[in-house]
């Protein structure tokens, strides 16, 4: 998004030692930079910190003053350890009175499982300018507070959590406290081509979108998505997909949420096929879970796979065509060869590609250029 050039930016502060240990990835921070993103409200920052009152009360501090919206998860549990309420506090210069309706909530959370430790009793304190955010499945109530032209949210650093309480509550307090203008997002997925030989074909159309238009480039596991988005008419956005389009060819399989297995599904409908079985080898089962989640497509049904240690002839569940594909190890640079083929009704190969990367990685880069190889073979 281009910086400050229309409507607020928030900063989102993930709080939690266990993040900077490297336990726990932050996926918090992902889910939260596309939903504020959805909302016109682009994420400026992301500032992971250890559970530290001090530190904690800084980077509220200092963020206040940068952005009008301060997102925080983390740090709201019982124990000692969780200090984003103490912090915030402390940014805001104000006491932590007890709540008696919070503690209520929590005592009538408790009473189905007896007693509630006294260390709970934290999770029922609050700031006076902070309204409480009920949590329905947690004991850790969130915070929104209000002041001085800054919103401070708190959420609880569970994922399940702060995602109900960010749908349910947080999503719909923020569309009301802010102007925003919605953004708009166009998406041009394509396979077979790296990141760079692509932006060198888009380069002109990446620079100059179009007036009041930014693009970026993403690689994904499922190719590079080319991204175009604005905060003006959503219309002004179908030129630049057009011309990406254009300029992509055969590399483009999809525009926006259409996904790669949906698409290679699709493809064998419209040659006739109503079900499709996979045999994988080398891909840790990758293509049969990417199969099995893709939204149901208007063309043939997954009928379910088989994931064998070693490349055999082991017979695949019952469907009118079956995808083999078989990974070999890779080589020194990390590049292997993914050999992939369909028997059937529409017999296809062997076709031959190369997949590169390591680990989970490379098994879902395999399990996507099976479905590319598909999806291009069909036309
Ligand atoms: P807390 O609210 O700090 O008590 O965190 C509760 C649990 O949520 C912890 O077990 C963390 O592993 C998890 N958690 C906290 N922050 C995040 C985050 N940013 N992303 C994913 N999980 C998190
Ligand atoms: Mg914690």
């Amino acid at each position: 998004m281009n910086p400050g050039s229309q409507g607020p930016i928030a900063e989102l502060l993930s709080i939690g030692s266990e993040l900077l240990a490297g336990e726990t990835i932050d996926t918090n921070a992902a889910f939260l930079g596309a939903a504020l993103g959805r909302l016109g409200i682009p994420l400026h920052g992301v500032r992971t910190l250890p559970d530290d009152r001090a530190a904690i009360a800084a980077a509220f501090a200092e963020a206040r003053v940068r952005v009008p919206l301060v997102v925080a998860t983390g740090g709201l549990g019982p124990t000692h350890d969780d200090l984003t309420r103490e912090g915030l506090a402390d940014a805001l210069g104000e006491p932590l009175v007890p709540d008696p309706a919070l503690e209520q909530v929590l005592r009538v959370r408790f009473a189905a499982f007896g007693r509630m430790p006294e260390s709970n009793l934290r999770q029922a304190l609050r700031v006076p300018s902070a309204e409480a955010l009920p949590n329905p499945i947690g004991s850790a109530p969130g915070w929104w507070a209000d002041r001085d032209g800054a919103v401070a949210v708190l959420m609880p650093g569970v994922p399940t959590e702060m995602r109900r309480m960010w749908e349910e509550q947080v999503a719909s307090r923020i569309v009301a406290r802010f102007v925003v203008r919605p953004v708009s997002v166009r998406a041009v997925k394509t396979f077979g081509m790296g990141e760079s030989a692509l932006a060198e074909l888009v380069g002109d159309l990446l620079e100059a979108p179009g007036e009041g238009i930014d693009a970026g480039i993403y690689a994904h596991d499922d190719g590079v998505h080319l991204r175009f988005w604005t905060r003006g008419e959503a219309l002004t956005l179908k030129l630049p997909v057009a011309r990406a389009i254009s300029l992509l060819g055969q590399h483009v399989y999809a525009v926006d949420d259409e996904q790669l297995a949906t698409i290679a599904l699709a493809a064998l409908g419209r040659r006739g096929v109503r079900s499709l079985a996979s045999v994988e080898s080398g891909t840790g089962g990758t293509l049969l879970a990417i199969l099995a989640e893709a939204p149901v497509a208007d063309g043939a049904r997954y009928a379910g796979g088989l994931l064998l240690t070693e490349a055999d002839d082991a017979a695949a569940p019952p469907a009118d065509a079956t995808l083999r594909a078989q990974l070999l190890p890779a080589d020194d640079q990390g590049r292997s060869r993914l050999e992939v083929s369909l028997s059937g009704l529409v017999p296809l190969g062997p076709l031959h590609t190369r997949v590169h990367g390591s680990g989970p990685q490379r098994r879902r880069r395999a399990a996507f250029a099976a479905l590319d190889q598909v999806r291009r073979a069909l036309g």
